[in-house]
């Protein structure tokens, strides 16, 4: 197990030497996880691994927090700290004389914010830009654990699509409740989200599942993800509880022509941006323009949310190994709304779909 990590390692230093950042600082967040097998909670108490482009990297830590630490030889040394320490003065000591320093998107303001002092001189950027272009490439273990996850979110699919969960006459909190319990007993350690939102309600993208009761005869958009093995799954599919009226079956063909151009277009050397576009066009030819209020999709792995963003103005070309969503949807206010998503790895020979649920939209009545 320590060889990923020594790889990894590796290869940020590489790319401090690069870049030419003197000291990595990863606490809360997932590079932390990345690089040491070890995820920190998002405690008021200071977790740091501090990585020098030369020498060994310490991971400082409450000695409290010490026993949950798998250590990993050679990737890094152990510094727990006491109650009574102050932990940034270890920070600054590990980290002195550099000038270049690169901080983690996650770590508390508050830490950075004591260490400028301690540091003078130094100037700072963000960790994302060493550590994220490595994450962004997943190796075969961590496509093997996210095609697991996505399975397992399939399954949930197939269950809601063949009316299996009922909906009818349940509260959208109430079938985001039962989604969770499924999420677990799937396989995944934790719920991410569960977003169920019923007709008007589905107007809203990130709508929070609440008291509305589902009715016959309008469209229910489910979202929904957890964390299998340190790896996220994400999915949405739509049903509809009857006959679906013919504004939101003909919109529906048209979120499905663009979902699954846009997934064609994922192959390695196609840019973000004209990935977003496959989708974003069809969507506009279709008069829905503007109802298409976000970005195509993310980057997915150890986070739900991460790099590389399907977006307009993203020229980073995908690469083999690059994982992502597909997501596009439309959002008429006040009436409805409709998402299709799957998770798609982009690969040497095209893109792979990781979700195979059934992508049409299905009649539950
Ligand atoms: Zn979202
Ligand atoms: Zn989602
Ligand atoms: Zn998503």
């Amino acid at each position: 197990m320590s060889q990923i990590y020594l790889d990894r390692l590796a290869r940020v230093r590489a790319a401090m030497t690069q870049q030419g950042v003197d000291t990595l600082l990863l606490s809360v967040g997932h590079d932390l996880p990345y690089l040491t097998g070890y995820l920190a909670m998002p405690l008021e108490r200071l977790t740091m691994l501090v990585v020098p482009r030369d020498g060994d990297a310490t991971l400082v830590i409450p000695r409290l927090e010490a026993p949950r630490v798998v250590e990993q030889p050679g990737v890094f040394q152990l510094l727990p700290w006491n109650e009574t320490d102050d932990p940034t003065r270890l920070v600054s000591e590990l980290a002195s004389g550099s000038t270049a320093v690169a901080v983690g998107d996650q770590m508390w303001a508050r830490f950075l914010v004591e260490l400028l002092p301690q540091l003078p001189g130094a100037s700072y950027q963000r960790a994302v830009d060493v550590v994220g272009p490595l994450r962004m490439v997943k190796d075969a273990a961590e496509i093997d654990a996210l095609t697991a996850a996505a399975a397992a979110v399939d399954r949930i699919a197939a269950e809601l699509q063949s009316g299996r969960i009922p909906l009818v006459g349940r509260t959208e909190a109430e079938v985001s409740a039962d989604l969770s319990a499924r999420i677990i007993a799937e396989g995944h350690q934790k719920v991410n989200f569960a977003i169920v939102a019923a007709g008007e309600n589905a107007a809203s993208p990130h709508h929070h599942a609440g008291q509305r009761i589902i009715n016959d005869d309008e469209i229910v958009l489910c979202d929904f993800g957890g964390t299998m093995d340190g790896y996220c799954s994400d999915i949405t599919r739509c049903v509809y509880t009857g006959d679906i009226a013919s504004d939101v079956a003909e919109a529906y063909e048209v979120l499905l022509e663009a979902q699954q151009a846009s997934v064609g277009s994922a192959t390695a050397g196609t840019s973000c941006e004209d990935v977003d576009s496959a989708a974003r066009d069809i969507i506009a030819a279709a008069g829905f323009g503007d109802y298409f209020v976000h970005r195509t999709g993310h980057g997915i792995g150890l986070e739900e949310h991460e790099d590389p963003y399907i977006v307009q103005g993203n020229r980073r070309a995908l690469e083999p190994g690059h994982a992502f969503s597909i997501e596009p949807g439309i959002y008429v206010p006040g009436k409805w709304g409709m998402r299709l998503e799957d998770i798609v790895v982009s690969t040497a020979t095209g893109p792979l779909a990781l979700n195979s649920a059934d992508h049409r939209l299905a009649n539950v009545g």
